[in-house]
């Protein structure tokens, strides 16, 4: 059964669920607000729930905008997917869990106290593994440049996957985690040619040419694919 339920100008839809016992709220990656709910919720207290969330959801669409099309915005539910190396991997959440949000190869865990600042704790914990996982990656790929950097750092970059900064410093997203290997590697060639020739000049093209022969393929991956990640 599928309804739609129109609360302070937002359309929500509505989707009935056997598997379900709680009310939950996720936006598309087209900004839809779907709502799950269990079969037998009360059509009440479900607009009464849905009006609570309203500037929660303001918040999310603002976000989304801000961040451009093909992501979505998680739940944090248990079930739920969140990618890692190109890796989709299940979210569980549970009361005894020593850390607020831990990974064990299999899945990852959110401590349900934790539930109300869990996109912080993704992002903190891209951050930590990814700072880890980066500069061993990159140890790996300078040969092909020859050129290492001095420093890598890894944070928030908006709309940018990394950045080639003063002294020999890169700077990677924490979003890019998420992606493949192969996309990730293209990010961090990009960035080491980068220390040779700061400008995407003929000279640019050329080392990234000979550093990664299929550039331009990985590049209109990394275009495509790129956005279509969780919205943290
Ligand atoms: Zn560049």
């Amino acid at each position: 059964m599928n309804d739609t339920l129109e609360i302070g100008g937002l359309t929500f839809h509505v989707r009935h669920s056997l598997r379900r016992r709680t009310l939950g709220l996720m936006v598309g990656r087209g900004a839809e607000l779907i709502l799950n709910c269990p079969v037998d919720a009360d059509a009440q207290k479900v607009a009464k729930w849905a009006q609570s969330k309203l500037l929660w959801v303001h918040r999310r669409l603002a976000r989304k905008e801000q961040m451009g099309e093909g992501g979505y915005i998680p739940e944090f539910t248990t079930g739920e997917n969140f990618f890692y190396l190109g890796r989709g991997y299940r979210l569980k959440v549970s009361k005894q869990q020593p850390e607020s949000l831990s990974f064990d190869g299999n899945r990852f865990w959110l401590q349900r106290d934790a539930m109300s600042n869990a996109a912080k704790h993704f992002r903190n914990w891209y951050i930590q593994h990814g700072r880890m996982w980066l500069t061993e990656r990159t140890a790996s790929l300078v040969r092909r440049t020859g050129v290492s950097p001095a420093k890598i750092d890894v944070r928030d970059l908006g709309f940018r996957w990394g950045s080639c900064g003063k002294s020999l410093t890169l700077c990677f997203n924490w979003r890019l985690l998420q992606l493949p290997k192969r996309l990730i590697d293209y990010v961090i060639v990009h960035e080491l040619v980068h220390l040779r020739e700061p400008y995407h000049g003929d000279g640019f093209r050329r080392l990234l040419e000979r550093a990664l022969p299929d550039w331009e393929q990985r590049s209109e991956e990394l275009r495509l694919k790129g956005s279509a990640f969780a919205i943290l």
